[in-house]
Order: structure tokens, then sequence, then C-alpha cells
């Protein structure tokens, strides 16, 4: 079995600029290519878990995500980093504006969907894998599909909650809180 960093995008990999719909706005956060050069130098599958609620809202089509996405990927290697693997991301909301995805889904983050689905379609060993996030419904899906847990504090990790639709398992601890990803990758590979 293979195992991999599981990483939320927006406030992780790149800044957060809520909503993000424009390539232009991608910035690369600082420490982000050489952090994921040594994960996958390490034998880390690199999977990248978003919820994107543009498409929900109405304001992107899945393959403009996806679009935007391969820009996010071109821009981490063009700036030194290593080829990414799979991104999945969620596009439902509980109160989506186009009806089609006003869905109670098991992807959106905090439900671990799109990490056991990633499991199941890379053969992934959960429990030797990390998922690494800025907020704390990146650390309960993490937990939830039985990763070892970091937060950064390059995003939201002081912004209130994301709306669930269920109440959030105030339990639930990152196994490492750090400043931003390089730190986050020095700490996994010292546990790895
Ligand atoms: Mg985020
Ligand atoms: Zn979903």
């Amino acid at each position: 079995m293979n195992r991999a960093i599981f990483l939320d995008r927006d406030g992780v990999l790149i800044e957060d600029v809520h909503l993000l719909t424009n390539p232009k706005d991608i910035r690369i956060l600082a420490g982000v290519p050489a952090a994921l050069g040594r994960l996958s130098a390490a034998g880390f599958g690199i999977i990248v878990v978003s919820n994107q609620t543009v498409v929900a809202r109405g304001l992107s089509t899945k393959q403009e995500v996806l679009d935007l996405n391969a820009e996010v990927h071109v821009q981490i290697e063009r700036a030194g980093g290593p080829c990414l693997g799979a991104f999945y991301f969620c596009p439902h909301h509980p109160n989506a504006t186009l009806p089609l995805y006003r869905v109670d889904c098991e992807c959106r983050k905090p439900r671990p969907g799109l990490l056991l689905r990633a499991a199941r379609e890379h053969d992934l060993d959960l429990h030797a894998s990390f998922a690494v996030g800025d907020r704390v419904t990146d650390i309960i899906a993490g937990a939830r599909a039985g990763c070892r847990t970091v937060l950064v504090q390059t995003g939201e990790h002081l912004a209130p909650p994301i709306e669930t639709s269920e109440p959030l398992d105030d339990s639930v601890e990152p196994d490492y809180t750090c400043a931003d990803l390089f730190q986050a990758a020095q700490w996994i590979l010292e546990q790895a």
C-alpha cells in the first residue's frame, strides 16, 4: 500500500482569497514547492482535497475548478515543486444556490469522503498517511479517515467554522500545529 499527504488547497498551498474563481488570483504560499518536494522525495503521494463551494454557489463550473486547479499545479512545478498527484473536490453545499448541488453529501469536509475515495483509488494506507489543513474541518476529516493531522496557520485557522450539516466534533485536536506547510513537512518527515 502507498502513503500520502492529503492537502487542503486554499490557505495551505495557495493564499485563501475566499471563493477563488480567477486564475490571476492564484498566489502560491512561501515554502510550498520546497515542502512538497521533500514529501514527494520521501515517497508520499501528494493529494489535494478541497471543498469548492464556488460550484454550489454557481460561481464556477466543475470544469473551471479543474482548470484553475491545473494552473495551481503548473505554478507549483514552475516554482521548483514536484508534479502533484490527484485533485479531489466537493462541489456541494447544504444551502447551495444551484439545486443540483444542494446535497448533504459524504464528501464535504469535515466528512472524510474525499480522502476515503482517494484511498480506494490509490491503494493508500490511511494510517500511514497525513492530512494538512488550515481549518478544523480539514483536521476532523483527516482524523475521521484515520490519518494523522497537521493544522497550519497560513490560512483561515482563526476564522469561524464553515457551515456544516451536522455539529462539529469539538473533541478533535490536530496532532501537530505549526506556522506553515514547510514546518508541517519537517514534522511529518520526523514521524514517518
Ligand atoms: Mg483551507
Ligand atoms: Zn460533496
